[in-house]
């Protein structure tokens, strides 16, 4: 019988993490003044040690010792083959998928969490704030942090703080301090308010709220930190990618297709990135972020030079962006809200080298019960964007009688977002897409900002 899943040892976990920025040319990032900034001007948000890795093109970086110890608690993670839902899927496709639901947190975002805690502790930092949004992110950081022996904050984004208690207890549990966004703690949280008292939040208000809570603090003990997008983000996120070419190379397999679902970038990326190495080098590989419609940055947004956040605090980043003002709707795609892309996975999307698609949030909820049903883990509803995706490729390799191999990334599981599921099954949960109007509005606002060069990496 062929393996269910492919378990690597704990010697087998990868010694390095793959930095992209070695094998492909990027736009700049810009400052206020429309040149490319120092690597210095960032000191006040990061540690030097995490600023040098995110304008490193090193293409091998070590993974120190300390990290090492405590991804050990959760990795290597499994490889599993889906053949229960192969089989209900009827399709001549292999289906595999790295299961990142098994850390601490449930979710692949402790991957980075833990060497950005280690970084900022060795460099001396005492307090690391941070923004969430649908509490993933602060949830692995305080896990993190608790490891390291340092002090978390964490601006939640308000819908999420309201529709997901738990998600704060959990911060709390691993000693985290949650605060719901906008707050009355920062400028840019009492403009919010005093505009709109009721704003739901966004994960830009969010961002600008923890750097503005970081750059305040003049002790100089306290630094930033994010979640997904930056550069060294997803440099940690490639050990998931790392360890299953490992696994697959253990079974004679190779991907044709390769899927993930994509809010900021980083689990899509981390899965990705080590194979997009071979594309480069010119292996024939189809690679896939998926997106919500509701939040279609990848796919109808345009590739500008943008904010990562709403006041405007980060530099200008080469994304694609629904322009860093953009409200999202509240709908429940989770962590898949936000306006813009990493900006290297931005750059891939622009030469062609991956294919972005957006999945209904529908057809999403619907795939991820049937991945429940079948491989019985409840995924997290980003992931459920992945699931829905799959499913069709696999339906389309029957349809041409083709026995691809499908590789995804489940993201996460689903234990903190089952009400959530619940209003799928009380038929409470629509779909939410953007107008043509609201489209055209986030575009045209978007037309005014820097547009970064046409770059070829092939
Ligand atoms: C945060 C999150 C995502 C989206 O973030 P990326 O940076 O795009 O990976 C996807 N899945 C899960 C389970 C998450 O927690």
């Amino acid at each position: 019988m062929e393996p269910k899943k492919i378990l690597l040892h704990d010697d087998e976990l990868p010694k390095q993490w793959y930095n992209i920025s070695a094998d492909i040319k990027m736009n700049p990032p810009l400052g206020p003044d429309g040149k490319p900034i120092s690597p210095e001007s960032l000191a006040p948000v990061f540690p030097m040690n995490l600023i040098e890795q995110e304008v490193s093109t090193q293409r091998w970086i070590d993974i120190p010792d300390e990290v090492k110890k405590v991804l050990l608690m959760w990795r290597p993670t499994p490889l599993v083959r889906a053949y229960q839902l192969e089989k209900a899927l009827g399709t001549p496709a292999k289906i595999f998928f790295k299961n990142e639901s098994v850390s601490p947190p449930g979710s692949h975002k402790p991957n980075t969490a833990v060497p950005q805690a280690y970084y900022n502790k060795i460099f001396g930092i005492k307090r690391i704030v941070t923004e969430t949004g649908a509490g993933q992110w602060g949830s692995a950081l305080s896990f993190a942090c608790s490891q390291f022996g340092l002090e978390c904050k964490i601006f939640m984004v308000r819908v999420s703080f309201d529709q997901k208690p738990y998600r704060k207890s959990l911060m709390n549990v691993w000693g985290g301090k949650c605060i719901a966004s906008p707050s009355n703690e920062t400028k840019t949280g009492r403009d919010v308010l005093e505009k709109d008292p009721n704003c739901p939040g966004s994960l830009g208000i969010a961002i600008s709220e923890a750097i503005e809570a970081t750059i305040s603090d003049t002790t100089g003990s306290t630094r930033y930190s994010l979640g997904s997008v930056l550069n060294h983000v997803l440099l940690h996120q490639t050990i998931i990618g790392l360890e299953a070419k490992k696994q697959l190379e253990i079974i004679g397999e190779y991907p044709d297709v390769i899927i993930g679902c994509a809010g900021g970038g980083s689990n899509f990326a981390g899965l990705a990135f080590p194979f997009v190495l071979d594309k480069v080098n010119g292996k024939q590989i189809a690679i896939y972020p998926v997106e919500p419609q509701g939040c279609p940055t990848l796919t109808k947004g345009p590739f500008v030079y943008d904010h990562g956040d709403t006041a405007g605090y980060t530099p200008l980043l080469p994304m694609f962006s629904l322009g860093h003002t953009f409200m999202p709707p509240p709908f429940h795609a989770g962590g898949l809200r936000y306006h813009g892309m990493a900006p290297t996975v931005s750059q891939l999307a622009d030469e062609g080298l991956i294919h972005p698609l957006a999945v209904s949030q529908l057809d999403a909820y619907e795939a991820g019960i049937l991945a429940a049903r079948t491989e019985g883990i409840i995924p997290a509803p980003e992931t459920n964007h992945a699931i829905a995706a799959v499913i069709a490729e696999a339906q389309k390799a029957k349809e041409e009688g083709k026995a691809k191999t499908i590789l995804f990334n489940w993201s996460g599981h689903g234990f903190l977002d089952l009400a959530a599921y619940d209003k799928y099954f009380s038929k409470e949960l629509k779909n939410v897409l953007m107008s043509e109007s609201e489209l055209l509005a986030a575009t045209k606002i978007c037309e005014s900002y820097p547009k970064p060069l046409r770059l070829k990496n092939r």
